[in-house]
């Protein structure tokens, strides 16, 4: 199928925005990006989907770098769950993200390894979902963050080698490391660490080894430190992070993933319990202060919105994390460009994803209005989503027919 976008605003990924373009979909790929006055000749050519994005914008698939799907959004009960049902559940989670415009998902944590099985049943096309990046359980310390919900334990530098090595061979594309308490560790102080130094070194060497990326669970400043010294690849929340270790996840080119779906979550909706809400109250000034300073020294962002974790942000909600991006200090484009290329980048995806140019993947979102203009739009507004040429959902009928959730 060749698809002609044309009239609409593109948002690139790169940052850039270009009035009255558009760009040209054959088969799985995208061929041309640009101005409508250069792609409209192609109109004429037998065969072709025109589709007229007039007052909508154009924007590769967004790419989310930190959900927990497995066993779908988080519900106490829910732990104890057979895995079975806990599959299905994992389907209908995937489902509505992609059709909330996320094409793209790393996996930051599942039970039973279910977003490897996930990601291998959606490649062989026995289900429609985004591309999944899978980490497996995840990795912790005896009594660890997670340890309760997904995250396999292990201590000492052997045995935390041994388990990175045992993801890889499961099948998991990245690696997550629990490096301090969250939020959601009851009796544990927030602000301390989990893994040595030296253990961290030894799973970033094994993953790095075999070209898995190191994501990691990182709020106390403990954690924070051992993760950037052994150079892992992201440090997720980052709530306590100071000025000396924001500059050198620069230099490094350390990415924070500031995850604030949560906070908002805990602090706003109030769902979770009670000793919960409290610790993210504690959290929260601070995690929005460690941001702004991480932003005015230049740490590459990439998002994430911990959907599906213990503060009950729905997952297909993720495009919440954008807004909260933008509340925090970003302008909306940094914050697309933070789910579009750098995502892409951190998750060693920049051959195939995160931008719109000739010969990736097209992965598509169109929305109605510009989210430039309000960010929110990205929530309210998503009216088509392509994936790897596929039309997935098309409310307005642009491509010629409307298609419907889970099509
Ligand atoms: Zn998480």
């Amino acid at each position: 199928m060749t698809m002609l976008f044309l009239n609409g605003t593109v948002i690139d990924g790169s940052g850039r925005l270009i009035e009255r373009a558009g760009a040209v979909v054959e088969d799985s790929r995208l061929t041309a990006v640009g101005p409508t006055a250069q792609l409209e000749p192609r109109r004429r050519e037998p065969g072709i989907t025109v589709v007229d994005l007039r007052g909508m914008t154009l924007m590769p698939g967004l790419i989310d770098t930190h959900v927990h799907i497995a066993g779908g959004d988080f519900e106490p009960h829910r732990e104890g769950e057979p895995a079975g049902l806990a599959a299905f559940r994992t389907v209908e989670a995937a489902t509505r993200t992609l059709m909330a415009g996320f094409t793209t998902i790393r996996v930051s944590g599942s039970r039973d390894h279910l977003d490897i099985d996930l990601r291998d049943a959606i490649n062989a096309g026995a289900l429609v979902g985004p591309r999944v990046v899978a980490s497996g359980r995840g990795i912790t310390t005896t009594g660890g963050h997670y340890h309760n919900w997904c995250a396999v334990e292990a201590d000492g530098v052997d045995a935390v080698r041994r388990e990175v090595r045992a993801h890889i061979k499961r099948g998991a594309d990245s690696i997550k490391l629990m490096l301090s308490p969250g939020v959601a560790t009851k009796g544990a102080n927030v602000n301390s660490e989990h893994f040595s130094l030296e253990e961290v070194q030894a799973a970033v060497y094994e993953a790095h080894k075999v070209g898995r990326p190191v994501q990691t669970h990182a709020i106390g400043i403990g954690g924070i430190r051992n993760g950037v010294a052994a150079g892992v690849d992201s440090i997720d929340h980052g709530h306590y992070l100071d000025e000396e270790q924001a500059l050198i996840m620069k230099a490094k080119g350390i990415y924070l993933v500031p995850t604030f779906g949560p906070v908002y979550y805990y602090v706003s909706k109030r769902e979770a319990e009670s000793w919960r809400i409290a610790r993210a109250e504690q959290v929260e000034p601070l995690h929005a202060k460690a941001f702004r300073m991480a932003l005015d020294i230049g740490v590459p962002i990439a998002m994430g919105c911990d959907c599906g974790a213990q503060s009950r942000m729905p997952n297909g909600s993720n495009a919440l994390e954008l807004e909260l991006m933008v509340k925090y200090g970003m302008t909306p484009m940094a914050a697309l460009v933070a789910a579009t290329r750098e995502a892409a980048r951190l998750l060693r995806l920049s051959d195939t994803v995160g931008t719109l140019e000739p010969g990736k993947a097209a992965d598509l979102v169109v929305v109605a209005g510009n989210p430039v203009d309000d960010i929110r739009v990205m929530q309210t507004a998503v009216k088509m989503v392509v994936q790897g040429g596929v039309l997935r959902r098309d409310d307005l009928g642009l491509a010629g027919g409307a298609t419907g959730a889970g099509a």
